[in-house]
């Protein structure tokens, strides 16, 4: 046998890919189970990004490239911060990684110090605690309760700044909630990390681009020009894309910071693929009217969730501003009784439950950080939804 080290003891396995996987196992063993648990878009890549894939290998753009991005997509991205958040980068302050993932982790291992501590509002991303964790630091939550339609309020957010903060991570809109920040929402936050400089910025704006009902979506170093220099402006090619298993994750931010992931990454996993970075360029180049597309699909489909899960007793669902989640309280249910007699005691015996009863695959609150609520992704057909809306409500009016 082979010893694990103790750092693997101080996090988990992603309970968003174990859930996903887990529907993915009992789909192929032949259950008839809906998966609403992976947080991608179920639109197929665009054409013309796939055909830049496949002119890049022809070309034979299959060798190494720079670790932390070509060229030519570092230029893209630049173009991108400029054209859309009207942020000014040079190339030598953009780093590109295997997915947004790999962009975050290699910034925490790159800068966190045994004790330093990072800001995680909750509910959170399901990785950046154990990422936090994984390089050495101590995440410090910051409840932002369903009252503050999940979102940070500027006097939590003080509270909890200490002399060891070392980040705040920031992510709008959420990933589970969907909630988005407002500009003047966000600028009140910013507002606070003005007065205290020892605290970075993680933003996470991979989301940036699924917002509904004409949302305006900001972000850090623009609406507080004061924290540019001490803010990693983080995005991908994965949501707004549809491209999510291309694996194209950037950054953007002080040079020293974006040189030191660049280390990281050159011990580790060096670049990310030549023919997605190819691809990328192509993404962030080329039209985006099929966004809009998407977005009709998506906001029906929240309105469609958000509105049967509301109308499920037991069960209350906002409606978020953006991404592809919603993120019902399930507090109605719990201590309730399954036909089985098993007593519902958390949001994990809730999705234990719909999964088991009425083969409907959904995260559990806990795994992001405030319960008892879940997650449901409705990136996914129309139809699939109102089938897995109907079981939902049927496995909670079973319930005694
Ligand atoms: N970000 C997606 C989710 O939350 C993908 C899975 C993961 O990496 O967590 O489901």
């Amino acid at each position: 046998m082979i010893a694990t080290a103790a750092r693997l003891g101080r996090i988990k396995p992603s309970p968003t890919i174990a859930v996903t996987n887990l529907a993915r196992e009992l789909k192929a063993a032949g259950k008839d189970v809906i998966g609403l648990g992976a947080g991608e878009p179920d639109f197929d890549t665009p054409d013309h990004i796939k055909e830049a894939a496949i002119k890049a290998i022809r070309d034979g753009d299959t060798k190494y490239t720079a670790v932390d991005g070509t060229p030519a997509l570092k230029a893209a991205i630049c173009r991108k911060f400029d054209r859309e958040n009207g942020l000014t980068y040079t190339p030598d302050q953009i780093t590109v990684g295997t997915g947004g993932k790999q962009v975050i982790y290699n910034a925490l291992m790159a800068t966190l110090d045994p004790g330093d501590e990072v800001i995680v509002p909750a509910p959170y991303w399901v990785s950046y605690p154990d990422m936090v964790l994984l390089a050495g630091g101590e995440p410090v939550f910051v409840t932002c309760p369903e009252q503050t339609g999940f979102k940070l309020r500027p006097e939590d957010l003080e509270a909890a700044i200490t002399p060891k903060t070392k980040w705040l991570i920031f992510n709008s809109p959420s990933n589970p909630t969907g909630a988005a920040y407002t500009e003047s929402e966000l600028k009140a936050i910013c507002e606070v990390l003005v007065r205290h400089p020892q605290v970075a910025i993680l933003t996470d704006d991979m989301y940036e681009h699924l917002v509904y009902d004409g949302f305006r979506f900001t972000t850090p170093a623009q609406v507080a020009p004061e924290l540019y220099d001490r803010t990693l402006t983080m995005n991908g090619v994965s949501k707004a894309y549809c491209m999510t298993g291309w694996r194209i994750g950037y950054a953007g931010g002080p040079k020293s910071l974006i040189k030191a992931i660049g280390v990281i990454q050159s011990q580790s996993t060096s670049n990310p693929s030549s023919i997605s970075q190819a691809a990328a360029v192509a993404a962030l180049d080329g039209p985006m009217d099929f966004m809009a597309k998407n977005n009709e699909a998506f906001v029906h489909r929240r309105n469609l969730v958000a509105d049967a899960l509301d109308a499920t007793p037991g069960l209350r669902c906002p409606r978020p501003e953006g991404a592809f989640y919603v993120y019902p309280s399930c507090a109605g249910v719990i201590g309730k009784r399954t036909p089985e007699g098993k007593v519902i005691e958390t949001s994990e015996d809730f999705a234990r439950y719909l999964l088991e009863g009425e083969g409907v695959a959904v995260v559990h609150g806990s795994a992001f950080g405030l319960d008892p609520f879940f997650r449901i992704s409705y990136a996914t057909a129309t139809e699939v939804l109102e089938d897995a809306c109907a079981r939902i409500e049927r496995a909670c009016a079973s319930l005694v």
